[in-house]
């Protein structure tokens, strides 16, 4: 009965998800400095042929530069400050070109680029924040130099620049809401059991260790217990496998209304489940745990208008003083339940309860 990862696949299936944005605002970045890179090398040539030397040196650093980050970027740990670093300076040159001497009237279309570069690498808040005021300063920047007549052509010429703006923002952002709101859910269906709606293996076991850290640095208590569905297959035999579902939700539910929100309740695997209980010790939560059990067992669940009776085996163990790694705090949890089982069953075994060797019992 030792604790052994029996589904490793989903161990970090929430890391997984993380990691997989950020490897795909990795790729974009360097899809990115790549081609903000090779269109100014074209530029730099161009101002070349145009004889403006200046011009042509700056953008053949800037574009040597880019084409460096777009190599260097994969081993960057933080991107953040990266990514402002490339959208500040960028934006303020697409202002700029607006209002130097001889500019292109239609150097104005790039700043159309700047919510959808904005909301692509800062996701919708802080891509907001940023796309909104260089917006707005670029159509200050095009009124004041090129003013417009108030005739109808004139009129049609701004609606036609403004509306396409507004639409393009409206469009980033809704899109970018959505595909937030989409990971969010992703995250949470990766961290969740589909049956119980309890954590999952791999949740509960990132939530245990991160609190053992914690609890390493506030020197706080915790308490581990796992418990285990008494003759649960003869409830699937008995009354069928959707009865046993219903069974293992409604011992969720029970248990979910007594636990504080600082716990957490989690499914191993099967009809096996894991209750973390922080900044607690065993002299209080045992008879927490106990009033668990006496409730899960004169609680019947009804199904098909039948009683079922359903009781649960508690093991617990303290940390530090019973395993100072989620390891051995498991594996101390585990013995308990094992020898809860073999004395009888609908039981409670935790640090109270005196050693006694199991040779002496045998299973039911
Ligand atoms: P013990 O008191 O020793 O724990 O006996 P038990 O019958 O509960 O333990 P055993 O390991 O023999 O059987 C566990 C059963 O739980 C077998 C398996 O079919 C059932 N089971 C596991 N996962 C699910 C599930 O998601 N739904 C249902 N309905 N049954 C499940
Ligand atoms: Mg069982
Ligand atoms: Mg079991």
């Amino acid at each position: 009965m030792f604790f052994q990862p029996r589904d490793k696949s989903g161990d970090n299936n929430n890391a997984a998800v993380d990691d997989l944005q950020d490897a795909g605002r990795r790729s974009l970045i360097r899809i990115i400095f790549a081609t903000s890179g090779l269109t100014l090398g074209v530029f730099c040539a161009l101002q070349f042929m145009a004889d403006n030397y200046v011009f042509a040196g700056f953008e053949l650093l800037v574009s040597a530069l880019l084409l460096w980050g777009t190599w260097r970027i994969v081993r960057v740990h933080n991107l953040l400050p990266f990514i402002y670093l490339y959208l500040l300076p960028t934006f303020s040159f697409m202002l700029y070109i607006i209002v130097i001497p001889n500019a292109s009237k239609t150097a104005f279309v790039w700043v159309y680029s700047i919510p959808v570069i904005s909301y692509l690498l800062l996701g919708s808040k802080r891509g907001s924040m940023l796309a909104l005021p260089f917006v707005l300063a670029a159509c200050l920047l095009y009124l004041y130099t090129y003013p417009v007549s108030l005739d109808a052509k004139g009129l049609i010429d701004l609606g036609n620049a403004l509306l396409c703006g507004v639409l393009l923002i409206i469009f980033v952002h809704l899109y970018e809401a959505r595909r937030a709101s989409a990971h969010r859910q992703l995250q949470q269906m990766a961290r969740t059991d589909a049956l119980t709606g309890v954590a999952n293996r791999g949740s509960f076991q990132q939530s245990l260790e991160q609190s053992i850290r914690e609890a390493q640095r506030s020197q706080a208590k915790l308490v581990l217990v796992i418990l285990d569905v008494d003759h649960f297959k003869g409830v699937n035999d008995q009354y069928g496998h959707d009865a046993g579902d219903q069974a293992l939700r409604h011992i969720c539910n029970s248990l979910n209304q007594r636990l504080r929100n600082t716990d957490t309740l989690g499914r191993l695997g099967g009809e096996e489940f894991g209750l973390l209980l922080r900044g607690t010790e065993h002299g209080a939560a045992e008879p927490l745990v106990e009033i668990l059990r006496e409730q899960i067992a004169s609680k019947p669940l009804t199904y098909d208008n039948q009683q079922i009776m359903l009781t649960v085996t508690f093991g617990m163990a303290e940390w530090p003083s019973d395993g100072q790694t989620a390891q051995q705090l498991y594996h101390c949890a585990d013995q308990r339940l094992y020898r809860g089982k073999a004395l009888g069953r609908n039981q409670m075994v935790g640090r109270s309860m005196p050693e006694v060797q199991l040779s002496e019992y045998s299973a039911r």
